[in-house]
């Protein structure tokens, strides 16, 4: 019920003026961009996720995705064990305890190193949040007890469909009772992603999400091939992307955001040089600085992106609660503002 409010005062606010738009997204972007600014407004010293992209492949023919099997048009690469462990030794070097996750826009279960990239990140990082996100379709019971022995702590599974009206196949409820059951009690087995609050409670986060293989999403910086429109006229919010992820494709690369999906605009590499050093690289701070502003204009590929910014989770961090009523008042206004820039366009969703 919520959800279709949202929408019709998102689509009745889509035919505001511009300037309503601005002044209630200027608003929303605003305490998100105090919290990733830093002291020196260079943005955060440390980011929160590394993605590293195990092999430029998919197997699934998403209409969204440059990386789909009919879109792909990169070489068939895999990352070798040499550029992961460099990777994971810049993160245990720097103390890292964020998330760790095998996919960009390509299917993670297509690397036969998967299982034993898990395993090194499990020893090199303990603490860390080790998250396997994928379409599922080469997800049987041995492979997910395979990851769950190698200490993965979540799988998210986006089951894209060209039949909505399917139930989602039966082998996903079998993965949970019969491999993670095994090796969870039940009720530590939750949807939603990352650790707990209760950092004693062992959970494991499982989520297997049906959607639309011809959905449309977000343009991914122009790269989508069902999204190919000009961007005009659209009040966009503040992206945080290149405050908050690291993004790693298999030769070292390092991109500014999840929407390059062609590494076209590289930040540095890890083979020449550190973690650290990429992250604050002249590269990564020019394009920080420039969206800390609130503006898109100074980079080819931000100027083109109808990525809708603002992290909407991060309210739950500034206000402390889900309760609390400032949580509220963002998310709601973020859910309807989100729909009221899309309104006149297709609906983005990612
Ligand atoms: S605005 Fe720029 S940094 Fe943000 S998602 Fe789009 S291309 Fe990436």
């Amino acid at each position: 019920m919520k959800r279709i409010l949202t929408c019709l005062i998102g689509i009745t606010l889509g035919r505001a003026p511009n300037f309503i738009k601005t002044f209630l997204v200027s608003w929303l972007a605003e305490p998100n961009i105090r919290m990733y600014e830093g002291s020196d407004g260079n943005g955060p010293e440390r980011f929160e996720s590394v993605f590293f992209e195990l092999r430029t492949r998919c197997n699934s023919q998403c209409s969204f995705c440059a990386a789909s099997i009919q879109n792909e048009t990169r070489f068939d690469n895999e990352m070798s064990f040499e550029v992961f462990k460099k990777g994971i030794d810049d993160l245990q070097k720097m103390g890292y305890s964020g998330r760790v996750a095998f996919h960009i826009t390509s299917e993670p279960l297509l690397s036969k190193n998967l299982f034993s990239f898990v395993e090194h990140a499990r020893t090199k990082l303990p603490r860390c949040w080790l998250q396997l996100l994928t379409n599922g379709r080469k997800l049987n019971l041995a492979n997910a007890g395979k990851l769950l022995n190698a200490g993965i702590n979540e799988i998210t599974v986006n089951w894209y469909t060209d039949e909505p009206s399917k139930p989602i196949p039966e082998k996903f409820a079998k993965i949970k009772s019969e491999v993670i059951a095994k090796r969870y009690p039940l009720e530590n087995i939750l949807p939603g992603h990352g650790p707990g609050v209760d950092e004693y409670k062992k959970l494991f986060r499982y989520n297997v999400v049906k959607r639309d293989i011809s959905e449309t999403l977000s343009n991914q910086a122009s790269s989508s091939p069902n999204k190919k429109e000009e961007i005009t006229n659209q009040v966009l919010g503040f992206c945080h992307s290149p405050m908050t992820d690291l993004h790693i494709t298999t030769d070292g690369s390092v991109s500014k955001c999840s929407k390059d999906v062609h590494f076209k605009d590289v930040m540095g590499n890890i083979m020449q040089q550190s973690i650290t050093d990429v992250w604050g690289s002249t590269r990564f701070l020019e394009v920080r600085k420039m969206l800390l502003n609130d503006d898109r204009s100074g980079n080819p590929m931000c100027r083109n992106c109808d990525y809708f910014g603002i992290k909407h989770s991060s309210y739950l961090r500034i206000s402390g609660s889900k309760k609390s009523s400032s949580y509220f008042l963002r998310s709601l206004i973020f859910s309807i503002m989100r729909n009221a820039v899309y309104s006149d366009n297709k609906r983005p969703t990612g």
